[in-house]
């Protein structure tokens, strides 16, 4: 038997300071409060078992001393910008994808919130200063799926609707109703919501408490009608045998249901892991998609070279049908 999710939430004597840490600790009122020192002696312990975990997931609040926004390493998509970056305001996910890096690179799989996000903004406008800056702001977590605890997003949107040479990505699997609930006001040119769409039989059997296909196009279709910019994401394209059938009538689906003269990029990419993530995933949980017989090339976990061509040239081919070549992405 489990505790309740965010039935314990661990604060940094630091993290008192900051008014988000108020209001978040203002939405768990039975929750019980264990004050620390630092969020690595509780996140980073040594012997901790993320699936268990996974299934009664604590939050803690810390304050992050150190730098926040990367340069997206080559194998990112960066839809073409010369400029990419990411930043983590959060640390791990309330969904659960048997295939997501997480669990190969946290101990914990308890959700790390950094409540001093202004230090992000200061960090990402001396960024700016010198170029235009992509970002990507849903990285290592889904940003929309928490933001009823954390209320970041309307922080962001009051942020980057102030900066002319600043565009953040979103990118999620959240649907219709989690969007509008969350995340309907913050429609506007400064902000690219990017969906991860997959097949249902890759959403049921792989990434468990995330919305259906229908939901998330549904979300999809209400930020076009509403006039905001977006961005698809077949990534990753998980092989099953029967892949050209089920990925065929996905993309059917997909263009059948949106405007695609309306979608600004497409990123396409199979599975890919560190190998060194992958060892620990394996660890963490017996999946068809963890044990797949992988070939390691560079520290890197993929299909190889023939189902790789395989699985990106037909979606490509399939998705040439409704999108213009230039702006698909292969994130391999
Ligand atoms: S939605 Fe993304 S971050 Fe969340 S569990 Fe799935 S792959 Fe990981």
């Amino acid at each position: 038997m489990y505790n309740k999710f965010f039935s314990h939430i661990y604060v940094e004597r630091q993290a008192l300071e900051y008014e988000t840490t108020g209001l978040i600790l203002k939405k768990f009122k039975n929750s019980e409060i264990i004050y620390i020192d630092h969020y690595k002696d509780v996140f980073s312990r040594k012997h901790q078992d993320f699936m268990h975990q996974k299934n009664c997931q604590s939050i803690i609040l810390a304050v992050n001393n150190e730098k926040s926004v990367y340069k997206g390493a080559p194998v990112c998509q960066s839809f073409g910008n010369e400029h990419f970056y990411y930043c983590s305001n959060i640390k791990n996910c309330i969904f659960d994808c048997e295939y997501c890096y997480l669990q190969g690179m946290y101990t914990s799989a308890n959700i790390v919130i950094y409540v001093n996000i202004e230090d992000i903004f200061k960090e990402v406008d001396s960024i700016a200063e010198k170029h235009p800056v992509y970002l990507c702001i849903s990285y290592d977590t889904d940003l929309i799926a928490l933001d009823g605890i954390t209320g970041f997003l309307a922080k962001w949107n009051d942020y980057v609707c102030k900066r002319k040479n600043i565009t953040i990505e979103l990118r999620t699997k959240c649907g219709y109703s989690s969007f509008i609930e969350n995340f309907s006001n913050y429609i506007n040119d400064n902000m690219i919501f990017a969906w991860t769409l997959s097949p249902d039989f890759v959403i049921n059997r792989y990434e468990h408490k995330t919305a259906q296909l229908k939901q998330r196009l549904k979300a999809v279709n209400y930020v076009i009608n509403n006039g905001g910019r977006i961005h698809l994401c077949f990534d990753p394209l998980i092989y099953c045998e029967d892949f050209e059938q089920v990925y065929g009538e996905m993309f059917k689906e997909v263009f059948s249901a949106i405007d695609s003269t309306k979608v600004e990029g497409v990123s396409i990419g199979t599975f890919r892991i560190s190998k060194a993530y992958l060892k620990n995933m394996r660890k963490n949980r017996v999946s068809a998609v963890t044990y797949y017989p992988y070939e390691c090339h560079n520290g890197v976990y993929e299909y190889g070279d023939e189902i790789n061509s395989k699985m990106l040239g037909f979606a490509r081919e399939k998705i040439e049908e409704y999108i213009s070549a230039d702006i698909i992405f292969e994130g391999n």
